[in-house]
Order: C-alpha cells, then structure tokens, then sequence
C-alpha cells in the first residue's frame, strides 16, 4: 500500500514521511569482561602473593600482587590470538554497520503505466508543458512516474484528512506501487484571499525505494514545501516544476546516515579500548613469569656501588649496574661458626 512521503500547510509547516528507515540501534553489548580469577595486579588483593619485577633494561623495579602460578598466566600467543579475534569482529561489525547506513539511489524498473498525471481543478498551473517536461527528466532519472493533483478544500471535505484523500485517489488512479502522487489543496478564490491557505500531501508507492529512500522523500517534503511558500498565488505549476528541477538535480547523491557514523565511532572507541587492556594484560601477564615473589616484610637495599634499589634475596647481581651482591649476613655467620 502506498505511504504517505510528507506534505504540509500554508503556515503550518511540513512534516515527514509516514515510514522511518532511520538507523535505529539497538544498545552496545557489554564490554571489557573484566579480570579472570587470578588476574595480575598492581595492588594488594585477598590471597595474592607480592612480586617484584626488574625491567631487563633500566633495571627498575616494579612490584606486582597475583593469586596462582604465574607460570599458567595467559601466554603472549593467546593474547595475539585474541587480539586478531577482536580486530575481525569489530571490523565485522563496522562493516554491519556501514553496510545498513550507505544508500545508493538506483533507478527502478517502471511500471507498466507511465503516463504522467497531472490533473489542475483549480487554474493554477499556467505552463503545463513547463511542468510537464520537469516531471518527465525526473520520471528519466529514477523511473519513478510522478502525478499532481490539484483540487479545492470541497473536495476531501469528506475525508478524516488530506492524506486519507491522497491516499484513496492514489489507489483509484494507479494499480501499481511505482507511482508518486502529489495533491494539492488549494482555495478556487484564492484570488480573492489575504492568506492562501493551502495545504497538500504526498503519497508514495512502496517499490520507489531503491531510488529514493524515506531520508530522500524527506529531502523532497523539504524542497516542495520550500517552494509552495514563496508561490505567487496562481502559480503553483511554476513552482512545482522547479521543485521537481531542484530534487531531480539531487536525487541520487549517495546518503551516508549520521547515525551509522557514530555508532561506528563508537565501535571503534571500544575496539581500541579493549585492545589497549589486552595488549597491557598480555604484557604484565610477561612479566610475573619472569618476576620473583617475595614477602611482604622483604627490604629494599642500595647497591654499594651504585645505589640502585633491589629487594633483599632477589637478586645476585644489581639489576642496575650488574655488580656482585655480597652476601654479606651468611659471611657473617661463617665467621662466627669458626
Ligand atoms: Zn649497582
């Protein structure tokens, strides 16, 4: 059935298209996931043990708590692994995403019935051929067979509204959903009003889709309306025949939907969020295989020769200039024993 495509009033503005195909989403799923118990931290849990770790580089030291054996912590390929897992799927999804919010306007195949209709029951339009000849290059470009209707308010004063009118005389004139029906309302004494209140409404079949979308049959409420406001009374034909001029010119610009941006943004956020934590667990989960655990109560020392920091029974060598660690305390004992 046909749908109404937007319309509007004289001082009343215009509003859109009966049906939406605007990007709705549906909500992010949850992400991060959190820790998996035991997990590797930088402060003290319940029931973790202390490590210190010393950068092979600058030596520095840095203390880790940890529950378990770090020996079983996840290796360095599972995080690759689920980094690669993680980049398809979000590229997965972009492509979802993108996929549903470009549009690229195609002509469709017209129907049997192409003749353009245009029927003026009030003497509004005075170049028919004019108006005429501005449907037909749209009818070209998108096989869309435009009509026009023009009629005085008497005659939908039986209808609930004009769209139901519209609606009724589209189906009366047209056995196919390729057509795209504009009626127009308009005073018959316009000529003798201070306000021409006209009013009108457009009513599309449902197979004008691949060439013009929801977004673009609001694109064209915008243009119509535009300029029916700043028709001289009388002229509505002219007017009509540049809206037509106007949105055949537009007509099949791709859409690219703002929603779909965003949300892909949004993705891509939480795509490198997610990986940053991998790549920064994967690193630490390194780390505590090749950190020592220590006590709670374990000092921490000055080298004597260059004052760089260890924890007592770590190490052998200073993990910053490389020196020798005497052990001095069981010399000490030696000594005594003797
Ligand atoms: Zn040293």
């Amino acid at each position: 059935m046909p749908h109404s495509s937007g319309g509007g009033s004289h001082g009343g503005g215009y509003h859109s298209s009966s049906s939406s195909s605007s990007y709705h989403s549906s909500g992010g799923g949850s992400h991060g996931g959190g820790y998996t118990s035991p997990y590797v931290s930088k402060t003290p849990y319940s029931g973790a043990k202390k490590y210190v770790y010393y950068n092979r580089i600058n030596g520095h030291r840095s203390y880790y708590y940890y529950k378990g054996d770090p020996q079983k912590n996840g290796s360095l390929s599972s995080a690759i692994l689920g980094g690669l897992v993680l980049s398809l799927l979000a590229g997965f999804i972009i492509y979802i995403i993108l996929f549903a919010s470009i549009f690229i306007p195609q002509k469709i195949t017209p129907a049997k019935d192409t003749e353009i209709y245009i029927e003026d029951q009030v003497g509004v339009i005075s170049d028919k051929d004019r108006l005429y000849n501005s449907m037909k290059a749209f009818q070209d470009k998108t096989g869309i067979t435009p009509g026009i209707q023009i009629v005085d308010e008497e005659k939908w004063e039986n209808y609930a509204d004009l769209e139901t009118y519209a609606l009724s005389e589209y189906m009366r004139l047209f056995d196919d959903e390729k057509h795209w029906l504009f009626v127009i309302s308009y005073p018959r004494d316009y000529a003798n009003s201070e306000f021409v209140n006209w009013e009108w409404e457009g009513m599309a079949g449902d197979y004008i889709g691949p060439a013009v979308n929801s977004d673009s049959e609001s694109k064209f409420t915008k243009i119509i309306h535009k300029h029916l406001l700043r028709t001289e009374p009388g002229e509505v034909g002219k007017e009509m025949a540049a809206a037509f001029d106007e949105y055949t010119g537009v007509v099949f610009e791709k859409q690219i939907s703002f929603g779909g941006i965003v949300f892909s943004i949004i993705v891509v956020v939480i795509y490198l969020a997610m990986l940053y934590k991998l790549i920064e667990d994967a690193v630490i989960g390194q780390r505590i295989k090749s950190a020592v655990m220590i006590s709670n109560k374990a000092r921490e020392l000055a080298c004597e020769y260059c004052g760089g920091i260890y924890v007592e029974g770590t190490v052998t060598k200073c993990p910053n200039c490389g020196a020798l660690i005497p052990y001095k305390k069981k010399e000490d004992d030696k000594k005594a024993s003797k």
